[in-house]
């Protein structure tokens, strides 16, 4: 089962591995740098203790050491091939507001520093050339950490070189001393200097080399994926749209060729109902009436349809005129007067002493406020009230359509002004499309307005739209045809 926080790991197209984060990646990368240098570290001991029979240095805390750091680096592997393998997306656990991974790269870094710092106690203190290798440390946390820490942890190995050299001078800790490698106290005189220097010099150096190629390298193959995912990601798109622009085309002609068939049937009837074509009994005329009614509201589908794909593919007239919306909401409230109160349903409409002109196109207003009354009508209980209110707010108009209606439930109000979107509630008791609403949204927007919902199940509903007083530029509407 899924987490939050986990999705199964994708794969690269090319290569078949999980894509891990960049981050992880590099925190397994220098895991493995890790056993490696562990691994020489325990071999270059070994061979002090035993080829050049060295017996002043601590070994056993030496090998101890070693030990720890292969067995906490080992801990780490696992954690991340974990991370890496569920595609554990989150940086973040229990709320804390460090991304985790950085907070493994930090503790890795520290307790390296600490390793490297005993080792080097134990086996010579500052005059062990292995020294260098606190460089490292500062490479890796370049590469994993941000600005802040990184510098944070250059002085904290600043600070570490400092207490190894102090403390063995005062002799807090004891110097383990190195001088029975050389021979002498000069240390030209022997070869062992000579060479070995140099030999430490060529191994940090080739370390070192190793590691920034290895993060160049991973560097360059995560711009190439992300390179290659933003490529795939806009063919999708540009698919997607495509399909898209098909499907309202399709839309579009098909509505468009059904509404000369059903206007030719609907008036076929209405000439056999008003009895054109000979008498008709009760029962014929019932049949007749019922079929009217379902091609009318075909007619109203299609009509939904066309408007709908119109305002999509921006066909539809330009005409932004400065207009008094009062007049608009009251033929609005005219249109469905009868109708309301074939239901008890009164419709009150309130307006300001003033009503400001608004700059808009009066055809698709009219549309935009015969939908939302039509619905707060039509999903009312009978014997109930609508609300129409507009009011100026600073440099808008606001304009408030309420019902002590059905109401929308939370989760529904969410997708209202989707595409097609009807509550499931509503399906099987209302006759509807679901474009009137995402048609209104495009509207508004197109006005440079906005349109929202409040809405409580059972209780009724308020839609809001606000729509700006300023003058609005033309550009704003789509565009007309070609
Ligand atoms: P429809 O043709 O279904 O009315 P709309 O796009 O106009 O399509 O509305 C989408 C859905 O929003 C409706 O099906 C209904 O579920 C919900 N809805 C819209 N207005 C109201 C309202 N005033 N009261 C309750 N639900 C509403």
């Amino acid at each position: 089962m899924e987490t939050p926080g986990q999705r199964p790991a994708k794969s690269d197209s090319r290569t078949g591995r999980p894509r891990t984060s960049g981050f992880s990646y590099f925190l397994k990368l220098f895991v493995r740098f890790r056993w490696a240098a562990a691994f020489s570290a325990g071999l270059t001991v070994f061979a002090t203790q035993f080829y050049l029979g060295i017996e002043s240095f601590a070994f056993l805390w030496l090998y101890a050491i070693v030990g720890l750091i292969l067995l906490y680096n080992t801990a780490f592997y696992f954690y991340l091939e974990h991370r890496i393998q569920t595609g554990a997306t989150s940086e973040f656990q229990d709320g804390s507001r460090f991304p985790l991974t950085r907070v493994v790269a930090l503790s890795q870094i520290l307790l390296d520093l600490l390793a490297l710092f005993w080792l080097l106690h134990f086996a010579g203190g500052l005059t062990n050339p292995f020294v260098l290798f606190f460089l490292f440390h500062i490479v890796v946390a370049g590469t994993l950490l941000e600005p802040g820490p990184t510098v944070g942890v250059a002085l904290f190995t600043s600070a570490l070189i400092f207490a190894l050299g102090i403390l063995e001078k005062t002799g807090i800790l004891a110097h383990y001393h190195p001088v029975a490698i050389l021979g002498s106290t000069d240390p030209m005189r022997s070869w062992l200097f000579v060479l070995g220097l140099p030999a430490v010099l060529t191994v940090t150096i080739l370390s070192l080399t190793i590691l920034t190629i290895s993060i160049m390298n991973e560097r360059a193959r995560r711009r190439d994926q992300i390179l290659e995912l933003s490529e795939e990601l806009d063919r999708k798109n540009l698919k997607l749209q495509r399909v898209d622009r098909m499907r309202k085309q399709l839309l579009a002609v098909a509505s468009h060729d059904l509404k000369s068939p059903i206007a030719a049937v609907s008036s076929y009837l209405m000439g056999m109902r008003d009895g054109y074509l000979g008498p008709l009994t009760d029962e014929q005329r019932r049949v007749i009436e019922r079929s009217l009614g379902r091609l009318g509201r075909l007619k109203e589908f299609i009509s939904d349809v066309l408007k709908w794909t119109a305002i999509e593919r921006g066909t539809m007239r330009q005409d932004m005129h400065a207009v008094d919306l009062s007049d608009i909401l009251r033929r609005a409230v005219e249109d469905y007067e009868e109708q309301a109160s074939a239901r008890s349903i009164a419709v009150d409409l309130a307006l300001p002493k003033e009503m400001p002109l608004v700059v808009c196109s009066p055809e698709r207003m009219a549309q935009v406020f015969d939908n939302l009354v039509s619905n707060a009508v039509k999903y009312s209980h009978d014997s109930s009230m609508v609300k129409i209110e507009a009011r100026v707010e600073d440099e808008d108009v606001v304009i408030s359509v309420k019902d002590t209606g059905i109401g929308i439930s939370e989760s529904d109000l969410g997708q209202l002004f989707q595409d097609f979107f009807r509550a499931p509630s509503v399906k099987s008791r209302f006759e509807g499309t679901g474009l009137g609403l995402s048609m209104v949204r495009r509207i508004v927007g197109a006005h440079n307005g906005r349109i929202w919902a409040n809405s409580e199940l059972g209780r009724g509903s308020t839609f809001f739209v606000r729509l700006p007083i300023r003058q609005i530029k033309p550009s704003m509407m789509p565009l007309p045809p070609g």
